[in-house]
């Protein structure tokens, strides 16, 4: 079949969960455009394996490749391949451990020219993985850089990475190249080890030079939506000098047709009828839903603080719930942890559900029921979010997750922030006060509402096609494909 194929697309992600299942999304966004291209994912095995039980449900003709992965050398534990075990301090090494698939990532390469007489069209790669752009060019392909964050999150992690502004001033407010000269950043915005970084430590010796390289790839593609991020997307275009394809929103696939414990590679703390039946006895627009992402958790206080406001403010909510910061987070969970009796009452009072580890989070966005989210603002998160119009109260964490909790409030409209890190103090009534706001049927949450609602309408047609007319993510995806065929 493959000879019948016009060319050949090689990807490569980042090793984590909030990566890998993008890239699935992008290669079947790409079949769906046209069948005219074989498409190869290559990562380590177990991420292989990870997309496998992703894919497993519906008929893919997606190749998956693995590349044999050293983690030892980098001082990774046994077995550790992704970030999901992965303490957040030693994730930097995960980064350090990726730039050893470059020799595997070549082999493969070469490979593929061999048997198909010419090189790849192109390797698709993780904007963190921007050693790739030099495997692409000493073999004879283009490189295109995914990048799996927003326009505008993107801009802000790159610019700051690259220039370090906050490092050239005492002021706890400062400006960011790329961004209009008025526009102000705080040092809260950025997590720990871009805060300290100061051009010797193992985050700076890896970010500058990674997005270096994938600033000359030859176009980014960008899991967007190109009407919901204007603003974004024209700081992003106007920094990188490049053509950046806007193709999203990439959702992931949901649970139709398969076990309905389990999701995208992952096991559920809650089987999916159990949490639609829980959902349906609800009001509409009822439901507070919080959850930290895939690789995040918060600190024993801010646990105790968010359950004792949660349980004072009496709305409903579902809660996908891990040990706190410091513990394993894949371990058992304490009830130590909650207020005294805190998980029973709220099960005996049918007030809030607690989903233990992982839960099916698009399913339950996308239910009626569900009337807010407090997020950590990851991107997926968001997009998953706003796709079904739910308004966010932010909590980032991590990686460029503060800068998209500052958009969805300066720019969107569609939330409010509670608090950014793991080491803040928050108390029952700063989680009382923001779910009042966001939760108001009138006033600002229904302002929110509204505006989260519109966003959804702009996700919605980007990705129709309405006789000759087609939304701007599919007609993006036209360009793409007919750019890399005449590059
Ligand atoms: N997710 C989920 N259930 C959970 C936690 C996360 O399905 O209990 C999914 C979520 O739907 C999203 C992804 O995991 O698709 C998390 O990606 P995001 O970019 O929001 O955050 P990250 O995990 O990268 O920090």
């Amino acid at each position: 079949e493959s000879a019948k194929k016009k060319g050949h697309i090689v990807m490569i992600p980042f090793m984590a969960h909030g990566h890998l299942i993008p890239f699935l999304a992008l290669a079947r966004k790409i079949q769906e455009t046209t069948t005219t291209f074989t498409i190869t994912i290559a990562t380590t095995p177990l991420n292989i394996q990870h997309l496998k039980s992703a894919i497993s449900t519906t008929i893919s003709s997606i190749n998956l490749v693995e590349l044999p992965f050293n983690h030892s050398q980098y001082g990774l534990p046994p077995n550790i391949e992704n970030t999901e075990k992965l303490p957040l301090t030693d994730i930097i090494k995960l980064f350090h451990a990726s730039t050893s698939l470059d020799a595997p990532l070549s082999s493969l390469i070469s490979k593929i020219t061999e048997q198909e007489g010419h090189p790849p069209l192109c390797i698709i790669s993780d904007v963190f993985l921007g050693w790739v752009t030099n495997v692409a060019k000493s073999l004879g392909t283009r490189n295109i850089t995914f990048t799996t964050c927003g326009a505008y999150g993107t801009m802000a992690y790159i610019s700051i990475w690259s220039n370090l502004p906050h490092r050239k001033t005492d002021s706890d407010e400062f400006w960011v190249p790329g961004f209009p000269k008025n526009y102000r950043f705080h040092r809260t915005q950025m997590h720990r080890f871009l805060r300290e970084a100061d051009g010797t430590d193992s985050w700076s010796k890896f970010f500058p030079p990674q997005i270096a390289l994938s600033m000359k790839s030859d176009g980014w593609i960008c899991n967007t939506v190109e009407e919901i991020e204007t603003f974004g997307l024209q700081l992003l275009r106007n920094y990188l000098q490049l053509p950046v394809w806007c193709v999203g929103p990439l959702l992931p696939s949901t649970t139709k047709g398969s076990n309905s414990k389990h999701r995208a590679g992952k096991e559920s703390g809650i089987a999916l009828e159990d949490c639609n039946e829980w959902l349906d006895l609800k009001e509409e627009n009822s439901v507070l839903y919080i959850s930290f992402g895939s690789q995040n958790t918060i600190s024993s206080s801010q646990m105790m603080a968010l359950a004792e406001g949660l349980e004072e403010s009496e709305k409903l909510f579902i809660w996908v719930i891990r040990p706190p910061f410091g513990f394993d987070m894949h371990g058992e969970f304490k009830a130590e942890w909650l207020p005294e009796g805190f998980e029973e009452r709220m099960k005996h009072s049918k007030r809030g559900l607690l989903v233990h580890k992982w839960g099916p989070q698009l399913e339950i966005l996308s239910h009626k029921s569900t009337g807010a989210f407090l997020s950590h603002c990851g991107w997926n998160s968001v997009l998953e979010s706003l796709s079904n119009g739910v308004p966010i109260i932010g909590w980032p964490l991590a990686a460029e997750q503060a800068y998209n909790a500052k958009m969805l409030v300066e720019e969107m409209g569609v939330s409010v922030e509670l608090t950014r890190t793991v080491e803040s103090l928050i108390s029952k009534e700063d989680v009382k006060r923001v779910i009042e706001i966001v939760m108001d049927k009138e006033g600002k949450g229904n302002e929110m509402k509204e505006k989260a609602n519109e966003i959804a309408v702009h996700m919605r047609k980007a990705t129709l096609e309405k006789g000759e007319e087609k939304g701007s993510s599919l007609r993006a995806m036209d360009d793409f494909v007919r750019t890399i065929l005449q590059i």
